[in-house]
């Protein structure tokens, strides 16, 4: 059976200090939060003032709504699974405070709104923004470039830093003033209860397959606790450059992307954290290779909103034809990791049981998919959007158009997309095979 939420006023803070939470007034100020997709308490800029104007409303109470972007599309189970995990916890964090999460993770704010109009009205909507590193344009759109290396060389601002959590003592609702005709299902938990098991790795998802390079838990607390292990508590920065094309295990790569996704942390705390670290350690090239990446994330997700449609169109930013066959039995065969290429449906079978693949991986599956087999590039970048745990369509459409030839490869204006030599990528980064063995 699901468990209930239901929000109840705290008996003591959040930090186990006396509390000092004050009923609101029952025909109080409401503020209502709408998360946009951004499952997370940490760096939410538009709940800082969210909160502060409740601080100047006295008898002010909010309300948080899980909602999705307007422009969010499906999302496929392994997301869905770990975005029910980080609504779960985030529910059960606020009620801490006695402030309800209402969930409605697959309509947009509007449809939300409609929906609970005749039971709340807020007097005042707040609404996260996706985290990026940037608060405005990077680079000016009429400047934006087409490749990655422009975009890095060009950079007009520098990333922003993070802000806290906010305080919310006495924003929260009494049992009083709860409504008591809520219905159930805005209260309810999607995640079902972690097992009480004491010895249990807390951020362990106990649902995910044995063998995954993501056995993790998709909330902020877990989400921050990988960041702790990946930046100080292990040697994953200091050698993530030289580990990065690893296939194999959950230390060959931060394995942030899966929180970025769902919101669940924030790409500028991943920043302060390498930050912090060059800070001890000095800017080496690990730390400096990871910050690249975090780069290429906000060159795909700039660069989608400066084209719009074109972005995600078949001739892509190039505007050109790429040569396909649209052999559907073929896609289908490969859909079910029965392609018949022994090295791509072991990755594939990866996908589909856990939803991570590798960067090296992915790599080879999409060009494998536009070279080999010659299918359209946009059926597997679709594919990839609904299987994939860390699907972000800007990403997703960006690497696949790259590697199609018709986005932003430098190589590829005028010329054919990049082709991978499996076997000799395979020598190189699975020699022993032990990739292949696992999901054989
Ligand atoms: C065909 C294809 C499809 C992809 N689809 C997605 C997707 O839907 N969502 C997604 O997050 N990443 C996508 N990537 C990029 C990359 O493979 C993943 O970000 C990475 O493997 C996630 O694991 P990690 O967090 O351990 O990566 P790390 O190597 O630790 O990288 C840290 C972070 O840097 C960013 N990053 C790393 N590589 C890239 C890249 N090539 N492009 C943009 N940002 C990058 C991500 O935010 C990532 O979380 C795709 C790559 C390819 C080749």
């Amino acid at each position: 059976m699901e468990k209930v939420l239901v929000p109840s006023p705290p008996l003591s803070g959040p930090g186990g200090a006396p509390s000092a939470h004050e009923p609101a007034a029952a025909a109080g100020f409401t503020i209502a939060f709408c998360l946009e997709g951004q499952l997370r308490l940490d760096d939410q800029p538009a709940l800082h003032e969210a909160v502060a104007l409740a601080r100047r409303q006295p008898g002010s109470r909010l309300v948080v709504l899980a909602t999705r972007p307007e422009d969010q599309r499906l999302r496929g189970p392994h997301q869905r699974r770990i975005e029910a995990q980080a609504l779960a916890s985030l529910r059960s964090r606020l009620a801490s405070w006695g402030i309800p999460l209402l969930a409605f993770p697959q309509q947009t704010t509007a449809a939300a709104l409609d929906e609970i109009r005749p039971l709340l009205a807020p007097d005042r909507l707040f609404q996260a923004q996706q985290s990026r590193l940037f608060g405005d344009w990077p680079v000016a759109p009429e400047r934006f470039p087409l490749v990655f290396s422009d975009f890095r060389r060009n950079l007009e601002r520098s990333p922003e830093a993070p802000l806290p959590p906010p305080d919310f003592t006495g924003l929260g609702w009494t049992g009083a003033d709860w409504p008591e005709a809520w219905p159930r299902e805005w209260l309810q938990s999607p995640d079902p209860a972690p097992v009480a098991d004491p010895q249990a790795d807390p951020y362990r998802d106990p649902q995910s397959d044995r063998r995954s390079a993501f056995p993790f838990r998709g909330d902020e607390p877990t989400a921050l606790a990988r960041l702790q292990h990946f930046c100080g508590g292990s040697d994953g920065l200091r050698h993530y450059k030289a580990r990065r094309n690893g296939l194999v295990g959950t230390e060959f790569s931060s394995k942030l992307s899966p929180f970025l996704a769902v919101g669940s942390l924030s790409v500028r705390r991943i920043w302060q954290e390498i930050l912090r670290y060059q800070a001890i350690h000095g800017a080496d090239e690990g730390s400096e290779w990871l910050k690249q990446e975090l780069l290429w994330r906000e060159f795909f997700l700039w660069s989608e909103q400066r084209h719009g449609a074109a972005f995600h169109g078949a001739s892509g930013l190039q505007n050109r034809q790429p040569a396909w066959i649209e052999n559907r039995e073929l896609f289908e065969r490969w859909c079910r990791a029965d392609g018949g290429h022994p090295l791509i449906d072991a990755q594939l079978r990866e996908l589909l049981a856990t939803g991570y693949l590798s960067n090296r991986g992915r790599q080879w599956v999409a060009s494998h998919f536009i070279n080999s087999l010659q299918l359209p590039w946009i059926w597997g970048a679709r594919f990839f959007e609904w299987w994939l745990i860390d699907a972000e369509p800007a990403l997703n459409t960006g690497n696949w158009a790259y590697l199609a030839g018709v986005g932003s490869d430098p190589r590829s204006f005028g010329g054919s997309p990049r082709r991978f030599d499996l076997e000799r990528q395979v020598g190189l980064y699975d020699p022993g095979q032990t990739h292949r063995q696992r999901w054989s």
